[in-house]
């Protein structure tokens, strides 16, 4: 009779949740899918913190896979799509600049990618604004220590990289050629840049951590695959990600370096995004800074 009476006082709780329908809620120790109102798994006994803060707000959290969907229907179309056509009208201007004497792919990629990350910076803070708080989720100071730690390495060992082959690259070869020319400057609204180089490598790779890296390891932790499993999928997808975005397979080795190991300090660090963030701005201003001295 009781339970009942709580099943009753439930669904009307439900209803008024239009979100709960689509959630699913998993068991951590045997990932069976919850039922409503089910805080102790009936299977293993295991208690869900997550259910029990659905049942009391009557919120059932935001939906990860339609989360995903979502953001990689904007990666899709800002870093596959747009970035692709942007390179095709940066080849007639530069085209038409030179009097029909062909394009580069320092002028077409630079200025592609510069103007497709903002526009994929904007959209995301856009779309996702109401998730911005979620992607810092409280973390310890072992946590910050041993992630910068790993993080300062792993960017020395990207740079050293760098400078022993051509297939080790941290950015593509025209961008380095251009930086150690002695003729990169700073600011050059029309032609190639530093700045554009800086900005359009630091947006791209903020979107892939937060587009590629949190909403796919979101939706992955909905299903039945382990932590190792999760880990390689997004590691390699997001290097992919990275690699069509930026359009050089020179970086491919570098990229997959740097995404096992953001992957691993954002799984390590409680599913908090600003770590890797802060890697990859560092990692983008000290390479720029050692190519250019
Ligand atoms: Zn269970």
């Amino acid at each position: 009779m009781i339970y009942k009476f709580s099943a009753l006082c439930y669904n009307k709780h439900t209803n008024n949740s239009k979100k709960g329908d689509k959630m699913k809620i998993r068991c951590k120790n045997c990932y069976r899918v919850l039922n409503p109102n089910e805080e102790y798994c009936t299977n293993c006994g295991e208690y869900s913190e997550r259910m029990h803060r659905a049942m009391v707000t009557g919120d059932y959290g935001p939906d990860p896979v339609g989360k995903f969907k979502m953001s990689f229907t904007l990666y899709a179309l800002v870093g596959f799509a747009l970035s692709g056509i942007f390179q095709i009208v940066f080849a007639l201007i530069e085209n038409k600049l030179n009097n029909g004497n062909g394009y580069t792919n320092l002028f077409c990629q630079t200025n592609s990618l510069f103007y497709s990350s903002i526009i994929a910076t904007i959209v995301m803070l856009v779309s996702f604004r109401k998730d911005i708080k979620s992607y810092f989720p409280k973390i310890n100071k072992n946590q910050i220590i041993g992630s910068a730690v790993v993080a300062v390495l792993t960017i020395a060992i990207v740079v050293i990289m760098s400078n022993l082959s051509d297939i080790t690259l941290v950015l593509p070869k025209y961008v380095i050629q251009y930086l150690e020319s002695g003729n990169a400057i700073f600011f050059d609204w029309q032609g190639v840049c530093i700045f554009k180089i800086a900005v359009g490598s630091i947006l791209s790779s903020i979107c892939l951590e937060i587009l590629g890296r949190k909403y796919l390891i979101d939706a992955l932790d909905e299903t039945m695959l382990s932590d190792k499993a999760i880990y390689f999928i997004t590691s390699v997808v997001v290097t992919i990600f990275e690699i069509a975005w930026i359009m050089s397979l020179e970086i491919a080795i570098a990229s997959l370096i740097i995404n096992l190991v953001s992957t691993g300090i954002y799984m390590y660090t409680n599913r908090n995004i600003l770590i890797n963030i802060i890697m990859r701005i560092l990692n983008v201003l000290i390479v720029l800074i050692i190519f250019i001295l």
